[in-house]
């Protein structure tokens, strides 16, 4: 009896842990998230004889061109002062001065920096025609997307929880926020746009993905690509949990094909080290453009079939031959979140089963749970039991149930849910994922949070 009492809380614990695709043991979590930090650690990469990133220097990457009377800038960081220290670490090799400014597309850490790139001369600042349109226009709903972001990001973690964030390093220098900007002079047709800047060919092609407004910046001769976030060492973020309009999942996949089609020898992405060497390049880039066309293509076939997003955020996979590709792995984006993405995007919030037509609102239906488990007593021993059993996620939904009841314990609801989320965080690779549950669990504690656990 004992040994099968040992063996089925095993397959519970099992279960627990599986409830998420990037669940693992606490210690390979640590070892993968602390191994991800080489992606983003602070220095200058040549990538080609007159081409340099700096990575590291804030959140994102920004790089330098270096032509025959000056030198183009693409992507400028998150502020001045980080920019600045990028922009030093480049003088090193050329202190030409800077003929061009490009901004891949208009996220924060790509373009509040530029002013420190810049001296006495007036550079070309380039940007496409839907230049700022990335963020969509949820405008209405800023105050509770910052405090998401905040989450996402871990920018009030302690030091001792802290890793990073998936594709940037945590703890930048974000007070001077947008301070160096210089709006675009220059605006890139739909139709893209060939030039030489500096005596450097250059060929700029819009390419929409993680944001409407991006696009990729192709150097022929030294056949160098400069892709900003379309491409970075993990699954892509097809969606922000943090909150985010609908990213045009096909596209981003078209446009990452595309820029495979080039051929590149190097491929230098907004955040993390760029990809060297014509075979790594191109097969990184077709593989990338494969696995988002590959979630998008098994959603739709879900949709048609007449499955609902919670069945599929735990049923599309990466195709065998990707799921272990190191630039695939899902530190900064997930499958289960793309997915729930897709299906929302393509139908909007309604999963067409008539039962989520109009559900019980949360109190009356915590009532009946508690009523099925036999009474708000054995619906809190059952979650303490949860808990005990490391299975993290049913804690949550059964606290999540308690909080509701006015014969039930809110307070040791609310504690439970905070080691839940803490033990969900521990086994979380996903930074973002690992982030927010480490995040709200110190928001509950600090009674932040109002009794809704908002
Ligand atoms: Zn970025």
């Amino acid at each position: 009896m004992k040994s099968l009492i040992t063996t089925l809380c095993l397959l519970v614990v099992s279960a627990g842990v599986a409830s998420g695709q990037t669940q693992v043991e606490p210690d390979t979590a640590l070892r993968m998230l602390h191994a991800q930090q080489q992606q983003f650690e602070k220095g200058v990469v040549r990538v080609a004889d007159n081409v340099y990133t700096a990575v590291g220097f804030h959140g994102a990457n920004t790089s330098m061109i270096v032509g025959t009377d000056g030198v183009i800038i693409v992507d400028t960081l998150f502020g001045p002062t980080s920019a600045a220290k990028a922009a030093e670490a480049f003088r090193q090799y050329s202190d030409k001065p800077v003929k061009a400014i490009i901004y891949t597309h208009s996220h924060g850490d790509h373009i509040g920096g530029a002013s420190a790139f810049v001296g006495d001369e007036k550079p070309d600042v380039y940007g496409t025609e839907t230049f700022g349109s990335a963020e969509g226009v949820n405008k209405a709903v800023d105050p509770v997307k910052a405090k998401r972001n905040v989450r996402q990001f871990g920018r009030k973690l302690s030091p001792s929880e802290i890793t990073n964030r998936g594709v940037a390093p945590a703890g930048t220098e974000d007070s001077d926020r947008g301070k160096g900007f210089l709006p675009p002079t220059v605006t890139v047709p739909s139709s893209g746009l060939k030039t030489t800047i500096a005596g450097v060919d250059i060929e700029f092609h819009i390419g929409p993905g993680e944001t409407d407004d991006a696009m990729f910046i192709w150097l022929p001769k030294e056949k160098v690509l400069l892709v900003g976030d379309n491409f970075y060492s993990s699954f892509p973020n097809l969606y922000a949990i943090r909150g985010t309009a609908y990213r045009d999942v096909l596209n981003w996949s078209e446009s990452v094909g595309k820029m495979a089609a080039l051929k590149p020898h190097a491929v230098v992405p907004g955040h993390t080290m760029p990809i060297q060497g014509q075979e790594a390049a191109t097969t990184a880039l077709k593989d990338y453009s494969e696995a988002i066309r590959s979630v998008y293509d098994q959603t739709v076939r879900g949709i048609n079939a007449g499955k609902g997003p919670d069945q599929l955020a735990h049923e599309v996979k990466l195709p065998e031959h990707l799921k272990d590709k190191p630039y695939l792995i899902e530190f900064y984006g997930t499958v289960p979140h793309a997915v729930r993405a897709i299906y929302s995007g393509l139908l909007g919030w309604y999963d067409g089963n008539p039962t989520t037509l109009s559900p019980m609102e949360p109190k009356l239906k915590a009532r009946k749970i508690a009523q099925l488990a036999g009474g708000t007593q054995k619906l809190t021993e059952r979650m303490n039991a949860a808990l005990a059993e490391q299975d993290y996620q049913w804690a949550l939904e059964l606290s999540d149930h308690l909080k509701w009841l006015s014969d039930g314990d809110s307070k040791l609801a609310r504690k439970v849910k905070i080691q839940a989320l803490r033990g969900l965080a521990a086994s979380e690779y996903n930074a973002p994922n690992r982030n927010y549950y480490l995040s709200y669990a110190n928001e509950l504690e600090s009674g932040e949070l109002s009794d809704l656990w908002f």
